[in-house]
């Protein structure tokens, strides 16, 4: 992508009203537009972020067997009246549609229930395991942490069913561990949080990132480090080992929980076991918020000078930044790299501005926050002329580290990450190598 092409360019100030790190800098990066308290229009860096996020999660849900589908989000109000909750969710958005009281949904029980009962009648088609990423909508009252709390927001919902407690027990393990995996790829650190949750309160967990901008509390115990939601923590000691609890503040990006019996009777969910009686069916509940953890990385992940994404989830994974553009041969050489990457399968956003300061330019990148910052210019340009002929026939240094060698005549590209302070001296083809051992 070239950036002289992109929609929209980087702002210098954040807008009035914007209180969280995570508003602020994707706002001014131009990653998300805020339409109205809590509600978000996703921009082309933004939306590129939350696709990478979304696939880290479906390729983990859908190794565990999960199929993906997609819901409405646009509910009958009848479901959720029959399990009381079109009164009870305090944060739910009631509508009016074509004479009928509707709902927006902020979860799915009500409309997987009575699909998976319309289906899966014998144990022959259990266990059932569906999850989609879709868009939710709760009517919060204090929307105003960017994406860590939004009014409609985009999340991934798993829901499992299965003949017994003991198969729904071993799969919610399953689910727990595709979490862990999930938010190693994406580099987001995250605490098990023991939750409340009635009479499963020892199979409930949240997946809390701690961070001081978080809304969320946790105790966290000082010797062995167990996280219990503040709202179950009793007598301010760790249940595990009796140790000192300390309060710290905390996102919740996830939280898997077993589903209350309440929800298959209500819906008469059955099947008809071996023995050939019918037989309520246990089920699991498995969410992970979407944007939130966009929202929850940008938190944990910035410095002063703007986003500092994991490579795994970054829009792109090199911003060339081209300076001296206005030499034919300086821009030719940019246009080259630019090719030359993108055909070895690399992203680029290619800064080509050309009536734009190398301050400017840097100041965006660091805004911006892609992984490896990539300068060519009149000076690295001459350099490599006066020096070897292709940049392929270089590579005789170590490739895959980042050790300075500035300074010598056959050196190309000056790569900087994002994540560093300094700058090193590479060719083309050390530069891919890095870029793909990663
Ligand atoms: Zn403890």
């Amino acid at each position: 992508m070239k950036y002289s092409k992109l929609f929209p360019k980087t702002l210098k100030q954040a807008p009035s009203g914007a209180e969280s790190i995570n508003h602020q800098l994707l706002t001014r990066a131009g990653f998300i537009h805020q339409e109205m308290a809590g509600v978000y229009t996703y921009l082309p860096l933004g939306w590129r972020v939350l696709d990478k996020i979304s696939d880290i999660v479906r390729e983990e849900m859908n190794d565990i067997g999960a199929h993906e589908l997609v819901m409405p989000a646009l509910h009958p109000a009848d479901a959720w009246k029959k399990t009381g909750r079109f009164s009870s969710f305090d944060v739910l958005f009631k509508l009016k549609g074509g004479g009928s009281d509707l709902v927006l949904g902020p979860t799915h029980e009500e409309i997987i229930y009575p699909l998976v009962k319309e289906y899966a009648k014998s144990y022959r088609d259990l266990p059932l395991c569906l999850y989609q990423v879709q868009t939710k909508f709760r009517n919060e009252p204090r929307a105003k942490a960017g994406l860590l709390r939004g009014r409609e927001f985009l999340m991934k919902d798993l829901y499992s069913f299965h003949t017994d407690d003991s198969d729904r027990d071993e799969y919610y393990q399953i689910v727990r561990k595709a979490y862990l995996k999930i938010f190693q790829r994406l580099t987001l650190p995250v605490v098990e949080t023991k939750a409340g949750g009635g009479t499963f309160s020892n199979l409930s967990l949240e997946f809390q990132t701690l961070t001081p901008s978080g809304e969320d509390t946790v105790f966290v115990c000082e010797s062995c480090k167990t996280a219990t939601n503040a709202e179950i923590a009793e007598d301010k000691k760790c249940v595990q080992c009796g140790g000192n609890l300390t309060l710290e503040r905390s996102i919740e990006v996830g939280n898997i929980f077993p589903l209350k019996e309440s929800f298959a009777k209500t819906f008469k969910l059955t099947f008809v076991d071996r023995d050939g009686k019918e037989k309520l069916v246990s089920a699991g509940c498995y969410g992970l918020g979407i944007s939130r953890t966009m929202g929850a990385i940008v938190e944990v992940f910035n410095d002063e000078k703007g986003i500092i994404w994991p490579e795994s989830v970054a829009p792109y994974q090199v911003h060339l930044v081209g300076l001296d553009l206005d030499q034919e041969s300086v821009m030719r050489e940019a246009e080259k790299v630019y090719k030359l990457l993108q055909v070895e399968g690399i992203e680029v956003l290619f800064d080509d501005r050309v009536d734009v300061s190398a301050g400017e330019k840097f100041a965006d990148a660091d805004l911006i926050g892609i992984p490896y910052r990539v300068v060519i210019s009149k000076k690295t340009h001459s350099a490599h002329s006066a020096g070897s002929t292709s940049p392929s026939a270089t590579s005789s240094g170590p490739s895959g580290s980042l050790q300075v060698n500035s300074g010598r005549a056959k050196d190309k590209l000056e790569v900087k990450k994002r994540s560093e302070k300094e700058t090193n001296f590479k060719d083309l083809k050390q530069l891919i190598d890095i870029i793909k051992s990663n």
